[in-house]
C-alpha cells in the first residue's frame, strides 16, 4: 500500500487536504486537496473550453478515442482494481468486475451515441405538411458528475461515459472516501484527449459538490448517493435551475414464486444481499416467498450464506463507511426485538469495520430492517401467502430503485406489478450489466436514467427544427389570414379528426 499526494488532473488553486483510508486497517492511501467554490469553478470554466472542443470533434472521432480510452482501462485495470480495493476494502476480484462492467458500459455508449443522438427526421403531418421536421440531441455542454462511494467506478462510470460519448465534458466530484479512485480514472483519459481538461476531478467534502452544483457553467448534476443528500443537491440545484438526474438507494424486494428454481432463487438473494458487503443500491434487501416453499427456500438460503465469512481476504470486505456499521446494528436489533428469528448470524455478527452475514425470517414489516436501506449483509426473508401479497409488500415502500422476481411461468407478468425502474427475472441485478437497458428508479430512489439510449439522451439537450419547404396555399399564421382560408382549413379538420 502506497501513500500518494495526488493532485486531481488540471485542478489547483486550494491548500486544505484530506486523506482517504483503507477502511479494513485504518491505514493511509492517499492524500488529496479539499478543493474550494474557486477552485470548482475555474474546472469548470476550463470544462467548458474542453467541451466545445470535444463537440466539434463529431461522433466518429469522439468515438475513436474513447475506444482508446476503453483499451487504456483494460491496459490498467489491474491497477485501478488496487486504487478502488483499497479505498473501499472490497476484494480485488470485486473491483476488477466493476471495472469490466464499467467498460462495458463505455464501449456501448461510444458505439450508439451516433445512432441514438443524430439528427432524425419526423412527420410533419398533413397539416403542417410543408414543413421538414426534425430532432436533433445537442451536448448540454459541462456536466458535473458526484458519485458514492460503494461502486466508485461503475457507478459514476454510468454518468461519466454517457456524458462524455454525448459530446460533453465532466467535472467528476467522487466521494470523499474514494477520491484516489477518481484521479486514477481521469489520468488514465488525459493522454488520449491531448491533455483537454475533458475529464477533471474535484475532491473534497459535501461543500465541494456543492460548490459543483452552484458553479456558473454547469448544464447539468448528475447525482448518485444517498436520498436525504439527494434533496440537498435538488434545493442547491433549484437555485440555478440547473437540471438534475437523482440516482438514490433503494430497498429492493426478490419475490420467490412456487414454481422458482429454489437452488437459484436462494443463490441469487444470497449474492444479491451479501456480495460487497451488501452495499449495492440494487442489492437484495428482502425476499418474499411464497408459503409453500418457504421452508425449502429459506434452508437453501441459510447453507449459502452460513459458509460466507467477511474480511480482508474473505468473501466480502468491510462497511467503507465507519458510521454505516451503527445503522446495520438498529436493523438487525430492531429485527430481532420485535420478533425477527435469525439463522444465519444475529446481532453479534455486526462488528466494526467487518460485518457478517445476517439473515432473519419473520420480520414484521414495520421494523426498520424492512422499511429503511441497511446497506450492509442482512437479509430478511419473509413469507407470504400468495403472489399478491408479494408484490403488495415488495411496493409498500417510498423507494422503487430495482426488484428480482425467481418464477418459471409468470416472472414477466409479476414484474410488470413492480413499482420500480428495473427488474431481473431468473437473475439478480442482471439489468445493471446490459448497456442497453436505462439505470434508474422511481419515488424515494430517484429520477432520470443513466446508461442505454435514455442515457445518452438523458446528457443532451433536445432541439426540435422545423423547416418550411414551400408555403402553404391557405396561409393561416399570418395576418393576411382570410376566413375563406380558415373555413377551408376548419373543412380538414373536420374531414380528418371530426369523424
Ligand atoms: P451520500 O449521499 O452521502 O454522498 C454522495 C455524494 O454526494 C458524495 O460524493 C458526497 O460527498 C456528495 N455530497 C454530500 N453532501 C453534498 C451536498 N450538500 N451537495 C452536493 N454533494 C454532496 O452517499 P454515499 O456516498 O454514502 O453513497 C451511498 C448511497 O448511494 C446509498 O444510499 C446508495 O443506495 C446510493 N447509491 C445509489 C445508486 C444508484 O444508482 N441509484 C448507486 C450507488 C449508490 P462526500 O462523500 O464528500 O460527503
Amino acid at each position: 500500500m502506497t501513500a500518494t499526494e495526488t493532485p486531481a488532473p488540471g485542478v489547483s488553486g486550494t491548500s486544505a487536504t484530506f486523506e482517504s483510508l483503507d477502511p479494513r486497517t485504518g491505514d493511509v492511501v492517499g492524500t488529496h486537496p479539499v478543493h474550494d467554490a474557486a477552485a470548482v469553478e475555474a474546472a469548470v470554466a476550463r470544462a467548458a473550453g474542453a467541451a466545445q472542443w470535444w463537440a466539434g470533434l463529431g461522433f466518429a472521432e469522439r468515438r475513436r478515442r474513447l475506444g482508446e480510452w476503453r483499451k487504456a482501462l483494460v491496459r490498467r485495470i489491474d491497477d485501478l482494481a488496487q486504487v478502488v480495493s483499497d479505498e473501499t476494502g472490497k476484494p480485488l476480484d470485486d473491483a476488477r468486475l466493476e471495472l469490466v462492467l464499467a467498460i462495458d458500459h463505455l464501449d456501448w455508449a461510444a458505439k450508439h451515441a451516433e445512432k441514438v443522438l443524430r439528427r432524425r427526421m419526423v412527420s410533419a403531418g398533413l397539416l403542417m405538411s410543408n414543413q421538414a421536421a426534425s430532432i436533433t440531441y445537442v451536448p448540454i455542454g459541462v456536466v458535473g458528475v458526484i458519485g458514492p462511494w460503494n461502486y466508485p467506478v461503475f457507478t459514476p462510470m454510468g454518468s461519466i461515459a454517457y456524458a462524455l460519448a454525448a459530446g460533453n465534458a465532466v467535472v467528476f466530484k467522487p466521494s470523499e472516501l474514494t477520491p484516489g479512485v477518481g484521479v486514477a480514472l481521469a489520468d488514465t483519459l488525459a493522454e488520449i484527449v491531448d491533455g483537454q481538461p475533458l475529464l477533471q476531478v474535484v475532491t473534497g467534502f459535501g461543500e465541494t459538490g456543492a460548490a459543483l452544483c452552484r458553479a456558473p457553467g454547469v448544464g447539468k448534476i448528475a447525482f448518485t448517493g444517498s436520498t436525504a443528500t439527494g434533496k440537498r443537491v435538488m434545493a442547491t440545484c433549484a437555485e440555478t435551475l440547473t437540471p438534475v438526474v437523482i440516482e438514490c438507494g433503494g430497498k429492493d424486494a426478490l419475490i420467490v414464486d412456487a414454481d422458482a428454481d429454489l437452488g437459484a432463487a436462494a443463490d441469487a438473494a444470497v449474492w444479491g444481499a451479501m456480495s460487497n458487503a451488501g452495499q449495492t443500491c440494487v442489492g437484495v434487501e428482502r425476499v418474499y416467498v411464497l408459503d409453500v416453499v418457504a421452508d425449502a427456500f429459506t434452508e437453501k438460503v441459510v447453507a449459502g450464506a452460513r459458509g460466507l465469512r467477511s474480511g480482508s481476504t474473505g468473501d466480502f470486505g468491510p462497511m467503507t463507511m465507519p458510521s454505516q456499521v451503527d445503522v446495520v446494528r438498529r436493523h438487525v436489533e430492531d429485527a430481532l426485538a420485535r420478533g425477527g428469528r435469525a439463522v444465519v448470524g444475529g446481532a453479534e455478527s455486526v462488528q466494526r469495520p467487518f460485518v457478517e452475514p445476517v439473515v432473519i425470517v419473520d420480520v414484521p414489516e414495520d421494523s426498520t430492517a424492512v422499511t429503511e436501506e441497511t446497506f450492509g449483509p442482512l437479509l430478511v426473508v419473509n413469507r407470504v401467502p400468495d403472489v399478491d401479497e408479494a408484490v403488495r409488500r415488495a411496493n409498500a415502500t417510498g423507494y422503487g430503485l430495482g426488484a428480482t422476481v425467481f418464477s418459471k411461468s409468470r416472472g414477466e407478468e409479476i414484474a410488470a406489478r413492480l413499482r420500480c425502474g428495473m427488474v431481473s427475472i431468473n437473475g439478480v441485478i442482471s439489468f445493471a450489466g446490459i448497456p442497453s437497458l436505462p439505470f434508474g428508479g422511481v419515488g424515494d430512489s430517484g429520477f432520470g436514467r443513466i446508461h442505454g439510449a435514455d442515457g445518452l439522451r438523458e446528457f443532451t439537450r433536445t432541439q426540435a427544427v422545423a423547416r418550411q419547404r414551400f408555403a402553404l396555399p391557405i396561409p393561416v399564421t399570418s395576418f393576411r389570414r382570410t376566413s375563406r382560408g380558415m373555413k377551408a382549413l376548419l373543412g380538414i379538420v373536420r374531414l380528418r379528426h371530426g369523424r
